[in-house]
């Protein structure tokens, strides 16, 4: 047996080569090249960090309000305090009274004027020369120091290795051809420059990442990934998937009676909307092909997408496949539950019900069911995708809130029918529409179909923002409108850091509304009950027997009561964007008019107001997934927690927009006439990355 030596600090975080390390550049800049009068850094300082010297006139520790080490230093213009919280004996000694330093840091107003609080100090002498570039930051994980990082990185830019690894092999002529100017650096200079830049540098553009040299990494970046979406959109087209065309289903049963497709249809209380009928036969094509679809119907609340998910699981079914729907919650995956078996079970078809909360024994008859082929439908949370459920035959998955599941659940579900290898056809839905930078990256071999027509006769959500102090006002106004025999919901903060203090406030609401409204029944749901207490408070609400439901945010989707028009956010100030918007799309839904009251607590934050500002003018939910991910970036759009290294390392989508463009042509045409490049730069961008590959 061999040993092995234990990772070091740098591979751990993956800076295993030298291209790694050229590749791992700087997130920011430190100007040691100019030097500042004390007199000088006491203005500029305090705007950015700064460097000056002087010499030490005094140096004590002391030990209120807690041990710290306090220096004076000065020159011939003024002098400066130096304070330490943290400090070892070796700098209590680098900085003895009558040495030189040179130190560099951000000035600010402290208890005794003007200081330094934990500065960068070298003891140098007066003359020692400043360095000609401007001084490399980089990401860096716990335990290991800038210099290493540099000394490894210098190191590693010196590598023979590097001038074959960082070659030049884009075709000039497909550059010049693409590039709006071709100012750009070849990529080994622009690497170089990023981790050295010269003195003159353009600060600004290589903090603010707009510098040439960035423009030309990045492009590469995004080349790389333009190519392997590229790719994977090929390789999908390769698997084999189930064609289920419309006119000849294959089991016997269906051309005994009508299909299901057919069944539904006529048991639907309503019509399809153009939009409706538009998208089901975008999703009917994907569905006859003999390759999976991937396909996302997004469509704003309320806009109907569970009609469409019902109608391709009854193709699947016609055609003696299985179909699977999964939501993110159980609530929301019990409503799929009821509605599916309100419209299919007319039909005979047998629907099994999967969660994570139901009983081992239950658990085990579903399973059964799915596996045994006994299923045709089957409905439940991602639970199906993370039990590793064993399907009999499945040929569609219906994916509802996909980008609740994040990009790393997408499901591959692969199958073995005789001798041969399948894929399910999928179809992700959202209400959150897909900005177009991520359209075109992340999700670029996702088809889209987009509702953009609610269903008739919705009228317009009205949204008002109010003051918490009014909020005896509101209950009074609720009060009148339960009177009228509609219903209403009233939702309870988020409060991100204790479930419990949430299920607290949520339960101090229901008393307070309980005796307020003698009158009707206040009924309460949260995320603690179990799923059948929350089914059954749910299916009071539903028949009217309950008034007024008061929720944490487990109704945030789906919910599906029409004659409850009203709802009140409490502490709308905590919650998103997105999350106001589902929330809200729960009343809107029948003939009355609906209201949507937005309770903020002051004192109200800059963005907090912008926020309930833009939700009150607007329920178009681009605009408001817009400014979403204005706000927050794609990452989190995406659940980039679970992305991590997926995401592009050097590319800011929204900065960058413009570029993203560019590596898309260039990449056709590197694929179209430069087959033999396109393995090299995968390869160098990509390594062992293949992760958003699958994107
Ligand atoms: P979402 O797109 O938010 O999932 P749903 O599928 O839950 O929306 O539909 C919202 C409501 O609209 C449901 O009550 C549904 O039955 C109803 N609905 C869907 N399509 C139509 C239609 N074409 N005409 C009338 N009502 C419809
Ligand atoms: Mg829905």
């Amino acid at each position: 047996m061999t040993t092995k030596r234990p990772p070091t600090t740098l591979e751990k975080m993956g800076l295993n080569s030298p291209m790694a390390l050229a590749l791992h550049l700087p997130s920011r800049y430190e100007d040691e090249t100019e030097l500042f009068t004390i007199e000088e850094a006491l203005g500029l300082g305090r705007f950015q960090s700064i460097q000056t010297q002087g010499v030490v006139i005094r140096n004590q520790v002391l030990f209120r309000p807690r041990r710290q080490l306090l220096v004076t230093i000065e020159d011939d213009t003024a002098s400066l305090q130096l304070r330490f919280l943290n400090f070892y004996p070796s700098q209590q000694k680098q900085m003895a009274v009558g040495s030189h330093v040179r130190v560099r840091g951000e000035v600010r107003e402290g208890y005794l004027g003007a200081e330094m609080v934990h500065p960068i100090v070298r003891a140098v002498t007066p003359d020692a020369p400043l360095s000609a570039s401007l001084t490399p930051v980089y990401p860096a994980s716990a335990g290991i120091s800038q210099t290493i990082i540099r000394k490894a990185v210098l190191q590693a830019l010196r590598d023979a290795s590097l001038k074959e690894s960082l070659a030049e092999f884009l075709p000039p002529k497909l550059m010049a051809e693409i590039l709006p100017s071709n100012d750009w650096p070849p990529l080994q200079e622009a690497i170089v420059y990023l981790h050295q830049p010269p003195a003159d540098a353009n600060t600004q553009s290589l903090l603010e990442r707009t510098h040439s040299a960035w423009r030309r990494v990045q492009f590469e970046e995004l080349l790389a990934q333009q190519i392997s979406l590229k790719r994977a959109h090929a390789i999908r087209r390769e698997r084999r998937a189930p064609s289920f065309k419309k006119d000849q289903p294959k089991t016997k049963a269906s051309k005994v009676s009508s299909s299901i497709e057919e069944g539904l249809l006529k048991v639907l209380p309503f019509q399809l909307t153009g939009a409706q009928t538009r998208v089901w036969s975008e999703i009917g094509l994907d569905l006859s092909n003999a390759f999976p679809m991937n396909r996302l119907l997004q469509g704003d609340v309320g806009s109907g997408k569970t009609v469409i998910a019902a109608l391709a699981a009854a193709r699947a079914m016609d055609h003696g496949y299985q179909a699977a729907i999964m939501a993110p919650t159980e609530i929301l995956a019990e409503q799929h539950y009821l509605k599916m078996r309100e419209w299919f079970e007319p039909l005979g078809v047998k629907i099994a019900w999967l969660s994570g909360s139901l009983k081992a024994k239950e658990k085990r008859l579903a399973q059964e069911m799915i596996g045994g082929g006994d299923a045709q439908l089957i409905i439940g949370t991602h639970a199906l995708i993370q039990d590793k459920v064993s399907f009999a035959k499945l040929g569609l998955a219906v994916i509802d809130e996909q980008h609740r599941f994040g990009v790393r659940q997408r499901l591959e579900i692969q199958q073995r029918v005789g001798s041969e290898l399948f894929y399910c056809h999928q179809l992700m839905m959202s209400a959150t529409p897909i900005p177009r930078t991520l359209a075109m990256t992340y999700y670029a071999d996702l088809d889209v179909s987009v509702i953009d027509e609610l269903p008739p006769g919705r009228k317009p959500i009205t949204t008002k923002v109010v003051k918490a102090a009014r909020r005896d006002e509101v209950i009074g106004g609720l009060h009148d409108w339960l009177v009228k025999g509609l219903q209403a919901y009233w939702v309870c903060p988020l409060i991100e850091e204790s479930e419990v203090l949430q299920l607290q406030t949520a339960v101090e609401s229901f008393e307070q509304l309980t005796k307020a409204l003698p009158d009707f029944k206040v009924g309460l749901v949260h995320g603690r009950l179990k799923s059948e207490e929350k089914a059954t408070v749910m299916a009071a609400f539903k028949a009217n027997e309950i008034q007024l439901l008061v929720a944490t945010t487990v109704i945030e989707v789906g919910v599906d009561v029409p004659n409850a028009a009203l709802m009140v956010i409490e502490h709308a100030e905590r919650f998103g964007y997105a999350q106001i918007h589902q929330l809200r799309g729960r009343v809107g839904r029948g003939s009355a008019d609906s209201v949507c009251i937005l309770m903020y607590a002051e004192p109200l934050s800059l963005a907090a107001k912008e926020r309930l500002q833009t939700l009150r003018e607007t329920s178009d939910g681009f605009v408001i997934a817009e400014r979403d991910l204005s706000l927050r970036g794609p990452g989190e759009l995406l659940g980039a927690k679970q992305s991590g290294d997926a995401m592009l390392r050097f590319v800011d989508l929204q900065r960058d927009a413009w570029l993203i463009e560019l590596a898309q042509i260039a990449a056709d045409r590197l694929l179209a006439e430069h087959g033999d490049l396109v393995e090299r730069h995968l390869e160098r961008w990509l390594g062992s990355r293949t992760e958003f590959l699958k994107a």
